[in-house]
């Protein structure tokens, strides 16, 4: 039995990406041909949860897909990683949710999301969950679902005692106080933490103060800012004037995207799986995981297997 638990159990989105590259924007009422076109399985929560599973954590996904082909090929996809496909439920109300890409020469790009069946899981569905909840290591949540239904997963998550990790993503200005106080890691990234905190990040001493200003909002236990190539910034409650800085491998990056999910994925599955490791160590070797990431094309496609991974890193 213990041997089929999840240990990491991930609450979070799925979204179809659509992603479409083109030599300029079209003007209003304009069509314009665009060069190339590309499907993918993302989403925060499945991205999160897809690195997890292929550095070898027993996961499991609780999130809602609509019933048409998008959400058919996130299930097969999640299937084939290895992930426990259990409390993915399927919704009459809306489609699978879907993120809109158009990609310029530049690499520059606009993104419409749209969250479809994402607003459909309910606290109910959490509440389903319970047993598998119960006996994971780590609980990850994201907010590209409902605010309400990520609250009661981390509330569950903190009754039973699993550690939690939110990524409180997307930006977010006016956060419920509960998500600070229900979380063991709160992840954010630059530009989220601004937002947060209201605070520029720019630089490092100003991700301290951004990290500063979450732990006063009553975080519960550690703040961990991402820096994209700088790596990461740790915040811990005890040690509130003492932020710790882990830096990213120097590497030659030709796509982000996804890096942040990349990141969290892999903290998630070294917090779980190895609990000998302290967090600023189990952090470096997110840092790690998600710079092989960054040195690929795509966003689940970049993610690294274990067997990847250099041995002598780890
Ligand atoms: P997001 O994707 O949410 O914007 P970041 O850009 O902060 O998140 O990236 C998350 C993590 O990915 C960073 O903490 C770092 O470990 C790694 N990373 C991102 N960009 C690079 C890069 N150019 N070189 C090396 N590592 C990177």
């Amino acid at each position: 039995m213990e041997k089929n638990r999840a240990q990491v159990v991930v609450v979070g989105s799925f979204m179809s990406d659509v992603v479409t590259y083109v030599d300029r924007l079209p003007n209003a009422g304009e069509t314009i041909t665009g060069s190339q076109l590309v499907l993918c399985c993302g989403g925060k929560g499945a991205n999160q949860c897809v690195t997890a599973a292929r550095l070898g954590a027993r996961t499991s996904m609780i999130g809602k897909l609509g019933k048409d082909s998008f959400g058919d090929e996130h299930l097969q996809t999640m299937t084939a990683e290895g992930v426990d496909t259990t409390h993915i439920t399927l919704t009459d109300e809306a489609l699978t949710g879907v993120g809109q890409l158009t990609v310029l020469p530049n690499g520059q790009n606009r993104v419409i999301t749209v969250s479809g069946a994402n607003a459909y899981l309910t606290v109910n569905d959490i509440a389903c969950a319970r047993t598998t909840i119960s006996t994971a290591k780590v609980m990850l949540c994201e907010i590209q679902v409902e605010k309400e239904t990520a609250i009661a997963a981390l509330q569950m998550a903190n009754d039973l005692g699993v550690l939690t990790i939110l990524n409180a993503a997307p930006a977010c200005a006016n956060l419920d106080p509960a998500f600070f106080r229900l979380s063991d890691i709160f992840c954010v990234n630059e530009t989220e933490a601004e937002v947060t905190t209201g605070i520029q990040v720019r630089s490092l001493d100003e991700a301290a103060a951004s990290a500063k200003c979450l732990l006063e909002k009553g975080c519960k236990n550690h703040v961990l800012i991402t820096l994209g190539a700088q790596g990461a910034l740790l915040l811990s409650r005890g040690d509130a004037d003492k932020p710790v800085h882990i830096k990213a491998p120097a590497v030659s990056a030709i796509d982000t995207t996804g890096a942040g999910d990349c990141f969290l994925g892999a903290l998630a599955f070294f917090l779980a799986t190895r609990p000998e490791l302290v967090l600023h160590k189990a952090i470096e070797y997110a840092c790690i995981v998600a710079s092989v990431s960054v040195q690929r094309n795509g966003t689940q496609p970049s993610f690294p297997h274990w067997n990847e991974m250099s041995n002598e890193l780890f």
